[in-house]
């Protein structure tokens, strides 16, 4: 089986996960990243008022995609990873979360491949 893979369980423990963060989430919008490769959580993160990432195009606010690379990256390795991306409502209902055209860029240089993320109705997968 592809490495390049999330169980149902894991992405199930993910939303769990940012829902039991979501109060602490501070941010219009509430969006949650976990890093995944060969099959193992490596870290989260959100968005939040801060410096944003240099480069590729971000002009303000550090992106969820960013703080989960920068929490994961010295465990890493050179194989390609996925991301899982999951966004809240205030109410804890999935919203769309598909990355923005600046994190595209950010987690194809990065190493990403695969990208879950959610919508109003589940998740969907894009290739990077
Ligand atoms: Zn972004």
């Amino acid at each position: 089986m592809s490495a390049l893979k999330i169980s149902k369980r894991q992405l199930q423990d993910c939303v769990k996960d940012a829902r039991i963060r979501l109060p602490q989430h501070n941010s219009e919008y509430k969006h949650f990243s976990y890093v995944f490769q060969a099959r193992r959580l490596l870290g989260w993160g959100r968005n939040k008022e801060a410096a944003p990432f240099p480069g590729f195009g971000y002009t303000r606010t550090l992106h969820a995609e960013n703080e989960a690379w920068r929490r994961s990256r010295h465990a890493l390795t050179p194989q390609p990873w996925l991301i899982l991306n999951i966004r809240l409502g205030t109410s804890g209902a999935l919203r769309m979360s598909m990355p923005c055209d600046c994190c595209q860029a950010f987690l194809e240089a990065m190493g990403c491949r695969l990208v879950y993320y959610s919508t109003d109705h589940g998740f969907r997968e894009m290739k990077i």
